[in-house]
């Protein structure tokens, strides 16, 4: 069987990727190594954003369950002063969700896969290594070793995703190097499970910036909690797992008697980027493409919105709507976008660590000058040939999310209403809109009118991935300006 998409990795980023192509209806195999998920959380921050992607799968009502809204994050001297305060608003920001959720990752994962399982053109093998890839003229032909029989088998598929994690194989079959942003430390990860609870160690964030030994504290969902600590020149990475070390270095704030240690492993944090995201039908997403210092908690986020800008590019292209050329927008506009965020995480990594805090806080917040109180980060993705390069540059909002609007008498979120399609919001709807796009009038919602003001427009073009494409300051020109896969022909 020929599979219009594999993905290889079923971490967050290939399962993520997997439901939104299997949305679209298309065929696709997913292929890990590793027998089922992978136990032990990584990630535990995720934002406003990323529950927005997960809205659409369908999960996010029950990860919802599984979270803990997060206050914010604060960065602590060794004094006891506050250097920098992250608070996260506990409102529900334009995106329709909290601005910023504490989780357990394997929930995560497991909600995706069991979603997963509700399309029957999704292949999923576990427990198999991808050992080859093979370019043929009009697919590519991928062996897999099953790792306990060591059974071999092949599959042939028209677009291969490597969301094969850090020492990608995909990346090594399409020789993209990795550039190097500058930042690598060894850390300590020490995941314990609460016998009883402690509310005195709150639930914020806490960053020690501690010149002698930096650490971070996370308040995770349930009885879980989480310290790190940056690894001395001279401390040997196994040496310092040994329990007694352990139940020393959280001695400040917790004993043997009071929680269970879950896990304890020294990770290196890098920052990386990787110098190409496609060639020709491959392409690479998550950490496969990309590797930030986790101090924003945004190297899986960045993952998960690879997966929202690649999967409806491809759905198009699979569906006919367009060409191959499409496909070159990818990394054009997510490059820049996680490129920022690695960039400021690696500042605030300076932060924690530095002796001179006055000049990494100006390190790590540029712009406020003294202030010091930092702000969500949200960069606008990077231009490509789908934007139009004046509306890219000159509307503040083209290239950025759009709200989430709230439709009719019921209050139904627009993402619910389109799935994992295009919306226009419009003053009317357009003649010629193809009839399964949903156009949003300000008749739908009291929100619409401010918006379309607000960006001196009547006609907004609102991508599957949710972010604004481009806006027609006189909806007759809509279908001039918008691509033309969202018009009949
Ligand atoms: C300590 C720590 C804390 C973090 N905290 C956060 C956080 O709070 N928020 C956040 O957003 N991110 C965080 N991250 C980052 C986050 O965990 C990763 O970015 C994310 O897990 C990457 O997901 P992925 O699906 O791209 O890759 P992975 O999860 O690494 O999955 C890759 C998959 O590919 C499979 N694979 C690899 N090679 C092959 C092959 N040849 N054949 C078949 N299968 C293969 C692997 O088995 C694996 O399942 C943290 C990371 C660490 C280490």
């Amino acid at each position: 069987m020929l599979f219009d998409v594999a993905i290889i990795g079923y971490g967050p980023t290939g399962a993520t990727m997997a439901n939104l192509l299997a949305m679209g209806g298309h065929s696709v195999l997913v292929i890990d190594k590793e027998a089922d998920l992978y136990p032990l959380p990584r990630a535990v921050h995720f934002d406003d954003e990323v529950m927005r992607i997960f809205q659409t799968i369908g999960i996010a009502k029950p990860l919802s369950q599984a979270v803990h809204i997060n206050p914010g994050m604060r960065f602590i001297d060794q004094h006891d002063r506050l250097l920098l305060d992250w608070p996260r608003p506990q409102q529900i920001t334009s995106h329709g969700w909290h601005a910023s959720y504490r989780l357990h990752q394997p929930d995560l994962e497991r909600l995706l896969r069991d979603r997963l399982a509700d399309y029957a053109d999704v292949t999923t093998l576990t427990n198999m290594a991808v050992t080859a890839i093979r370019d043929l003229p009009d697919y590519s032909l991928i062996t897999g070793t099953d790792r306990t029989t060591g059974r071999i088998d092949t599959f042939t598929a028209r677009f291969v995703i490597g969301c094969d994690g850090a020492n990608s194989f995909v990346r090594q079959h399409i020789a993209a190097e990795m550039e190097d942003l500058g930042f690598a430390e060894d850390w300590l990860v020490i995941d314990v499970v609460l016998d009883s609870p402690r509310p005195d160690l709150g639930d914020h964030t806490i960053q020690f910036c501690y010149p002698d030994r930096p650490m971070t504290y996370c308040r995770n969902p349930g009885a879980r909690r989480r310290w790190e600590f940056a690894l001395k020149k001279e401390e040997d990475r196994e040496a310092i797992c040994a329990p007694e070390t352990i139940w020393q270095l959280l001695s400040k704030w917790i004993s043997p008697q009071e929680a269970t240690l879950e896990r304890r492993q020294v990770y290196t944090f890098r920052s990386h980027l990787a110098q190409s995201w496609q060639q020709g039908r491959y392409f690479l997403a998550g950490d496969a493409a990309h590797l930030t210092p986790p101090f924003m908690g945004q190297g899986m986020c960045m993952g998960i919105r690879d997966a929202a800008n690649l999967s409806w590019k491809l759905d198009s292209v699979l569906a006919g709507k367009t060409d191959m050329a499409i496909l070159d927008s990818y990394m054009a506009e997510r490059a820049p976008h996680a490129r920022a965020f690695i960039e400021t995480a690696i500042h605030l990594g300076g932060l924690i660590h530095s002796l001179d805090t006055e000049t990494a806080l100006r390190l790590a917040d540029p712009k406020s000058e003294g202030h010091k109180q930092l702000k969500p980060l949200a960069p606008k993705l990077g231009t490509s040939a789908l934007f139009d390069e004046t509306q890219h540059q000159m509307m503040p909002d083209v290239g950025r999310p759009c709200p989430q609007i709230k439709v009719g008498n019921n209050q139904t979120p627009m993402d619910d209403m389109a799935g994992a399609n295009h919306i226009i919001i419009a003053t009317c709807r357009p003649e010629n809109l193809a009839s399964d796009i949903l156009c949003l009038t300000p008749d739908d919602s009291p929100q619409i009118a401010p918006l379309l003001a607000q960006q001196n427009a009547e006609a907004l073009w609102v991508r599957p991935d949710r972010y604004i494409g481009a806006m027609a300051p006189d909806a007759k020109y809509a279908n001039q300006l918008f691509p033309e896969f969202l018009w009949n022909s």
